[in-house]
C-alpha cells in the first residue's frame, strides 16, 4: 500500500476510467474523493466499497469546480478525468456543445489544478494525472471541440510541470485510444449518422480501426498507468504524455 496517508480527488470516477483509477488508488491506501454523475444509490454503494466521499458537482462550471475543490478539501493527487464527447460535422456542431466540452475536458482541469496546488506545495509533494486521449496528439473528423479540448490538455499538462518541478510536483497525462466505456458507447449512433454506417461498421472501421492491436484498452490497463506516475519510479517522469492506444499515435 504505497499510497497510505496520500489523498486523492479524481473527477468523472461514478463511471468508466475514473472509477477504476479511484478503485486503484484505494486499493494502494489512498483516501479518495469521487466527482460525478449518476444514481444515488449506486453512488452510495461506491462510496461504501471505497469508505470515500462523493462531490456531484458539474464541472462544466467555473463555479462548479470552485465547489468541487472546496469540499474536497486539501489533495495530494488531483486526477483530471472528467470528460465528454459529441460527434458531428464542423457546420453543425452545436456551439453549446462546443462550449460544454471545452469546459469540462479542458477548463475544469485549469480550475482544480489552480486550487490543488498551494497545498501540495506546502505539502512537498503532488501528483497532477490528466486524462487526455490519443486525440491530444492526433485528430479524428466530426470531433472539433473534443480534439481542441485534449490538444489542450496535454499543453497545460506540460506547463504545470514546469512551473512545479521543483516542489516535487509531476503533472502528466494519460492518453488511452478507445477504452470500452459508457462514453465511447454513447457515441455510436452519432457517429452512424455522421457517417452513414451501421453499429458494426462504425465499431470494426472507425473505432478498432484506429488500434493495431484490434482490441479496446481496458479501464485496468489506465488505471495502472496512473498508479505508476504516483510512485517514486516515476518522479522524473513530468510533462509526459503516455500513450496507451495499441500503437494507434505510432502511425
Ligand atoms: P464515462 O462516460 O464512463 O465517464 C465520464 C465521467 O465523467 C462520469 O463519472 C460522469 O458522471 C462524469 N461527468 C460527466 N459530465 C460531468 C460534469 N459536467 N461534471 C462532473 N463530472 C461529469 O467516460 P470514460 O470513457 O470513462 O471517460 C473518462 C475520460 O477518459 C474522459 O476525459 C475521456 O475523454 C477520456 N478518454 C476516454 C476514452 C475512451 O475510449 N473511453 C479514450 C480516451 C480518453
Amino acid at each position: 500500500m504505497f499510497l497510505t496517508g496520500k489523498r486523492a480527488l479524481i473527477t468523472g470516477s461514478t463511471s468508466g476510467i475514473g472509477l477504476a483509477i479511484a478503485r486503484a488508488l484505494h486499493a494502494e491506501g489512498t483516501a479518495v474523493v469521487l466527482n460525478g454523475f449518476g444514481d444515488a444509490d449506486a453512488i452510495a454503494s461506491l462510496c461504501a466499497e471505497m469508505d470515500a466521499s462523493h462531490v456531484g458537482a458539474d464541472l462544466t462550471t467555473t463555479q462548479g469546480a470552485e465547489q468541487l475543490m472546496a469540499d474536497a478539501g486539501p489533495v495530494d493527487i488531483l486526477v483530471n478525468n472528467a470528460g465528454m464527447q459529441h460527434v458531428a460535422p464542423v457546420d453543425e456542431f452545436p456551439p453549446e456543445k462546443w462550449e460544454m466540452i471545452i469546459a469540462l475536458n479542458l477548463s475544469a482541469a485549469f480550475h482544480t489544478a489552480r486550487l490543488a496546488v498551494p497545498h501540495m506545495k506546502s505539502a512537498g509533494w503532488g501528483r497532477i494525472i490528466n486524462t487526455a486521449s490519443a486525440h491530444s496528439l492526433v485528430a479524428s473528423p466530426f470531433k472539433a471541440a473534443y480534439v481542441a479540448a485534449k490538444h489542450g490538455i496535454a499543453g497545460l499538462t506540460k506547463v504545470l510541470a514546469l512551473e512545479l518541478a521543483e516542489h516535487n510536483i509531476t503533472a502528466n497525462c494519460v492518453s488511452p485510444g478507445y477504452v470500452w466505456t459508457p462514453l465511447v458507447e454513447n457515441q455510436i449512433p452519432d457517429t452512424m449518422a455522421a457517417r452513414g454506417l451501421t453499429r458494426e461498421q462504425v465499431m470494426r472501421d472507425v473505432l478498432l480501426a484506429k488500434q493495431p492491436t484490434k482490441k479496446f484498452v481496458t479501464v485496468e490497463e489506465v488505471a495502472a498507468m496512473v498508479l505508476f506516475l504516483c510512485g517514486d519510479a516515476a518522479q522524473n517522469i513530468n510533462g509526459a504524455n503516455m500513450s496507451i492506444d495499441g500503437g494507434w499515435t505510432a502511425e
